[in-house]
């Protein structure tokens, strides 16, 4: 039996673990912390069917300068960090190009189309349904310039097929009563769903895998090293495994561990907080996404999530937790009456590739490394369909998807 290591216990490598035990595998899944407690811990938990709009939208370039200025702005760049940044900024600029935003948000549904039954399988459909709520994403807005604001993205949204349906202020108040009246135009689309608590939908994921006879191992891999013509080995905390085929899982970490295996990818992340308010006191009906702070505000089994926001400022700096505070703010003026007793923040690494795309495929040049990281924005929609996608190329069956576009080397 082949043996297969997976680097990484974010949703990424958990469902990628969990699908090829599935397969027959005998499979070791490393983790250096708790499985569950990377970015996968704290986002704003949509699965979210309707995300085929990439980051760099067309006009982005001009909005540099601003962005620089305002380390609080809902996209903020830290001036500090742009000489490391400048080449992945760079081709996010040129993925800002009209005809390349189509492409991408081409690719992006095709995987998106996907998601749900991907969960469906992997989880099976009790968890599924413990896991995951229907009842869709309704995008809100106070101003009548975001609402016009978001329009290309709907019309992009609508050329891929979405459904969506535009409320105005009398149905919007009917669609979400939790809502400031001030609110005046909400977009409601249906079919996104959200996980309860993506905590816990990574947690499921493990135990699945540990209960199929997967082996978890709690380890940080420090580097991959090659021994002549193909010998590879995992090496940490002072030892060395020598890897039969290994997949790189390791979310915003993983550049240096492709690199040790002889791809360069431009890796960056994008940093995000949240606030959960366990007793907020009112309780919104939906997953909602401001259109106006551009942030999101879900309902999960433990309290509200506020979550979203980018900032540009790389790995190590440590969290500006004013931005955290600025959602806060923000949720107080959109629900009269919020709660914020025991409120907690936190910062976590989006896994950023620039033109918004993950990479998932096997490594060029390598026929045992495969690659699954740089899911941006979608890392939890897109778990479990990228476990699904990784295993039918190690086992060579057909895939359900073309995976041209999320190649490694695409740049
Ligand atoms: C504020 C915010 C809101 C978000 N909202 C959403 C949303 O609503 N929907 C959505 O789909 N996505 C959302 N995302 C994005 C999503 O959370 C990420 O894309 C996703 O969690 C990435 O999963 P991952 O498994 O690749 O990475 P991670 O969850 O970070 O997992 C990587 C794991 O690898 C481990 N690791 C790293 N390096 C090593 C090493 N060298 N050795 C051993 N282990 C290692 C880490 O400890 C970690 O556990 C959001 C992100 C943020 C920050």
């Amino acid at each position: 039996m082949r043996h297969v290591t997976v680097i990484g216990a974010g949703v990424v490598g958990a469902s990628t673990a969990l699908a090829l035990r599935r397969d027959g595998y005998a499979v070791t899944l490393i983790e250096r912390g708790e499985p569950g407690m990377g970015t996968s811990y704290g986002n704003a938990g949509m699965l979210s069917v309707t995300s085929c709009v990439p980051i760099a939208q067309p006009g982005i370039l001009w909005k540099v300068p601003r962005l620089l200025a305002d380390p609080l702005g809902p996209l903020a760049i830290d001036w500090r960090y742009l000489p490391k940044l400048a080449p992945w900024l760079f081709r996010f600029v040129l993925s800002s190009a009209p005809a390349r935003v189509e492409h991408i948000s081409k690719a992006l549904m095709s995987l998106l189309v996907q998601i749900i039954p991907a969960y469906r399988e992997l989880l099976g459909p009790e968890a599924f349904q413990d896991l995951a709520r229907p009842g869709g994403v309704l995008h809100v807005y106070q101003s009548d310039r975001a609402f016009e604001g978001a329009q290309r993205s709907h019309e992009l949204r609508r050329r891929r097929g979405v459904a969506m349906t535009i409320l105005d202020q009398s149905q919007l108040r009917q669609a979400e009563p939790s809502l400031a009246p001030s609110f005046k135009h909400g977009v409601l689309m249906p079919d996104s769903y959200r996980a309860v608590n993506p905590l816990r939908l990574t947690q499921t994921l493990v135990q699945k895998f540990v209960d199929a006879g997967g082996e978890l191992v709690t380890q940080p891999v420090d580097r991959i090293e090659r021994a002549g013509k193909d010998r590879l080995f995992a090496v940490g905390n002072g030892s060395k495994r020598e890897l039969d085929t290994v997949v790189i899982c390791a979310g915003a970490w993983s550049k240096s561990l492709a690199r040790d295996c002889g791809v360069d990818v431009p890796l960056e992340t994008e940093r995000g907080y949240h606030v959960m308010l366990p007793k907020p006191g009112v309780m919104p009906r939906l997953a909602l996404s401001s259109g106006d702070h551009e942030f999101a505000i879900t309902p999960m089994e433990h309290g509200l999530r506020l979550a979203g926001t980018v900032e540009l400022a790389g790995l190590h700096k440590p969290p500006n937790m004013q931005r955290a505070d600025v959602l806060l703010r923000a949720a107080r003026e959109m629900f009269p009456g919020l709660n914020d007793e025991g409120a907690t923040t936190w910062m976590g690494h989006r896994p950023s590739m620039p033109d918004s795309l993950p990479v998932i495929g096997q490594a060029p040049g390598q026929n045992r490394v495969f690659l699954g990281f740089g899911h941006g924005h979608l890392g939890l929609t897109f778990g479990a369909i990228t476990g699904l996608l990784l295993s039918d190329l190690i086992a060579g069956r057909p895939s359900r998807v073309d995976l041209e576009p999320f190649r490694a080397d695409r740049f």
